[in-house]
C-alpha cells in the first residue's frame, strides 16, 4: 500500500503547530502497518538542508500555472523509513514565514499552494509514482483533492487516485478573493456555491471538503463539533451532509521526541519510577526565566501555544492575577496575536519574579516547560485534538483544560473519591472558570495522597500513534 502524503509542514523540518507533529510521526507509524508514505513538502527558506540531510535529486521540472510556468527543483531526504520530497521554488518559498509574517499571511498564498498541489502531480509524473491514495492536510492541500476529482488537466500516474483530506483546524480555511478563482486552475463550474464560493469569497478548504473522497479530523469530539453552528465556522452544513465520509481519528503523541526518560533537551531525565529529575527540571526552569526560587510548596504552572483566540490565552492574565495570591510561578511560551502578546507582557511586568514570559518559538523551552511544570494550562475555546496535553501527561504534568474537542477526549476529570482521572476540565471559556479549575488542582497538589495518584494516572496514559495508524491504514485500504 503506497500513499502520497502531502503536508505543508513536517516536523522536524518545518513547524508552526500540531500539523507538523502529525505529519512527522504518522507516516512512520504507518510504516509498521505496511503503508509506505511518500512525503511532499515545500522547501521553505527556513528548512535547514544540511541538518536534515536533504540533497538535490537533480530533477527540475515545469509546473504550469496561470500566467506561465514556474520551475520546481526537487530535493529529497528521509524521515525514518519514509522518503520525503521537497519542492524548491525561489519565487514562492525563499522568504521568511511558512504562511506569512508573524500573525499575518503572504499575499500570494493561493498561488504558493496551487503551485504546491500542482507540483505534487508533476512530481509523481517525473518519479513515476502511482500511489492509489493521496493524503492531504488542511486548506494548503485541498486543491489537490479538487484536481483529483475534477481532472482539470492530465493527472498522469495519479489518474484515479483517491483522496483523504484531514482537517487539523477548521478555522484556517484558505480564504481568497473570488476574482482570483482563475489561479486555482479549476474548471469554472466550481466557481459557485456548490464549489469553492464561500460568502462572496473563495475557500480552498471548502473545495476540499466538497470533493475529497474521505474526510478525517483529529478527534471524535471535534468531528461532531464541526457539524454544529458553534464549531462549524460556516461549513457545518456541508460537513453534516458529508457525515458518512467524515471520521474523527485521535492524534497520537510521538513519544520518541516527547518522553522524559530520553529527552535530550531537558535539564534532567526521569521516569514514572523516579521523579527526582522532575524536581531538577522545575528548579532549572524557574531559574532559566529569572523567577524567584521555588519554596517547598510552590507550584509551577505552564502554558505553551500559539497566542490565538482559539487557544484562550487571553483568559490567562485575569485568571493568573487572581491565582497569584497563592504560592505560584507561571511560565508562558507563545507567539501570535499582538494584542494577546501585549496583555501577557503587562502581566509579566506586573509580577516580576513570579511570571516568566517568552514570546517566540522555542522547541527546547517547550520541552523544559513540559518537564518543569506541575500544571499545564490549555484554556482553548476550541481544540481539534491538542498535543500539548498528551505530552504534559507523559511528563507527569497535570493538564487543566477546557472541555472542547480532543481535550474532552483525552483528559478525564480527576475524582479524588475514586482516584480516577488525569486532569481538571472546565466548561466555559471564562477567566473565572479557569481560575476555579486551577484552584481545584492546587488543592489536590496540597494533598499528596491525591496528587501522587493523579500524577501516576497521567504517567500511565498511552497515546502512542500505533492505534491511530491502524485506523488510517484501514481507511486507505477501504478506498482501493
Ligand atoms: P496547534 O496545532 O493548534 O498549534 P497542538 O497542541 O496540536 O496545537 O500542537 C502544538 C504544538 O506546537 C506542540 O508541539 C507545542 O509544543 C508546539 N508549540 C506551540 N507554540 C510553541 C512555541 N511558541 N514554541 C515552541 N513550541 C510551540
Amino acid at each position: 500500500m503506497e500513499v502520497l502524503f502531502v503536508a505543508p509542514e513536517i516536523s522536524p523540518l518545518a513547524k508552526t503547530g500540531g500539523l507538523a507533529d502529525v505529519a512527522g510521526a504518522l507516516p512512520q507509524a504507518l510504516a509498521a502497518e505496511g503503508v509506505k508514505c511518500h512525503l511532499v513538502m515545500p522547501l521553505y527558506a527556513e528548512v535547514d538542508r544540511a541538518k536534515h540531510g536533504l540533497t538535490p535529486t537533480g530533477l527540475e521540472f515545469e509546473v504550469p500555472l496561470p500566467g506561465g510556468v514556474e520551475w520546481a527543483r526537487l530535493w529529497q531526504g528521509k524521515l525514518g523509513p519514509c522518503p520525503i520530497y521537497l519542492l524548491e521554488n525561489a519565487r514562492f518559498y525563499d522568504r521568511p514565514g511558512l504562511y506569512g509574517p508573524p500573525g499575518g499571511e503572504h499575499p500570494d498564498n493561493l498561488l504558493r499552494f496551487a503551485f504546491f498541489c500542482r507540483g505534487a502531480v508533476e512530481l509523481c509524473r517525473r518519479l513515476n509514482l502511482a500511489p492509489p491514495v493521496v493524503h492531504l492536510h488542511d486548506w494548503q492541500g485541498a486543491l489537490l483533492a479538487a484536481y483529483l476529482r475534477a481532472h482539470p488537466f492530465d493527472l498522469g500516474p495519479l489518474t484515479g487516485a483517491k483522496s483523504v483530506l484531514t482537517i487539523h483546524n477548521l478555522s484556517y480555511q484558505g480564504i481568497f478573493p473570488r476574482h482570483d478563482f482563475y489561479q486555482t486552475m479549476l474548471p469554472p463550474y466550481l466557481d459557485q456555491v456548490e464549489g469553492l464560493e464561500f460568502w462572496g469569497n473563495l475557500s480552498l478548504l471548502k473545495g476540499g471538503l466538497l470533493l475529497a473522497d474521505r474526510l478525517t479530523t483529529v478527534s471524535p469530539t471535534y468531528a461532531r463539533e464541526i457539524q454544529t453552528p458553534a464549531g462549524g465556522h460556516g461549513l457545518e452544513g456541508l460537513l453534516a451532509r458529508r457525515a458518512r465520509d467524515l471520521v474523527g481519528i485521535l492524534n497520537g503523541a510521538d513519544y520518541r521526541h516527547w518522553s522524559p526518560e530520553a529527552d535530550p533537551l531537558i535539564p534532567a531525565r526521569y521516569g514514572p519510577d523516579d521523579l527526582t529529575g522532575k524536581e531538577i527540571c522545575r528548579r532549572k526552569l524557574v531559574e532559566r526565566l529569572g523567577l524567584e526560587p521555588l519554596g517547598p510548596d510552590t507550584a509551577v504552572l505552564g502554558f505553551v501555544g500559539r497566542l490565538a483566540y482559539q487557544k484562550g490565552a487571553d483568559l490567562l492574565p485575569e485568571a493568573i492575577s487572581r491565582l497569584l495570591l497563592d504560592d505560584l510561578r507561571v511560565v508562558i511560551l507563545g507567539t501570535g496575536d499582538p494584542a494577546v502578546e501585549h496583555t501577557l507582557r503587562e502581566l509579566a511586568r506586573a509580577h516580576p519574579g513570579r511570571v516568566g514570559l517568552e514570546l517566540g518559538f522555542s522547541e527546547e523551552l517547550a520541552h523544559w516547560i513540559q518537564a518543569g511544570s506541575d500544571l499545564h494550562l490549555m484554556p482553548s475555546r476550541f481544540e481539534p485534538c491538542g498535543l500539548s496535553q498528551l505530552y504534559a501527561m507523559r511528563y507527569g504534568t497535570v493538564p487543566v483544560v477546557r472541555a472542547s474537542g480532543g481535550l474532552r477526549d483525552t483528559v478525564m476529570p480527576f475524582d479524588p473519591f475514586t482516584g480516577q482521572g488525569t486532569g481538571f476540565v472546565f466548561q466555559e471559556a471564562r477567566p473565572g472558570d479557569l481560575f476555579h479549575a486551577v484552584r481545584e488542582a492546587l488543592w489536590c497538589r496540597a494533598h499528596p495522597e491525591h496528587w501522587s495518584r493523579l500524577v501516576a494516572n497521567c504517567l500511565a496514559q498511552d497515546f502512542s500513534w500505533a492505534a491511530s495508524a491502524q485506523t488510517y491504514a484501514a481507511l486507505y485500504r477501504s478506498l482501493v
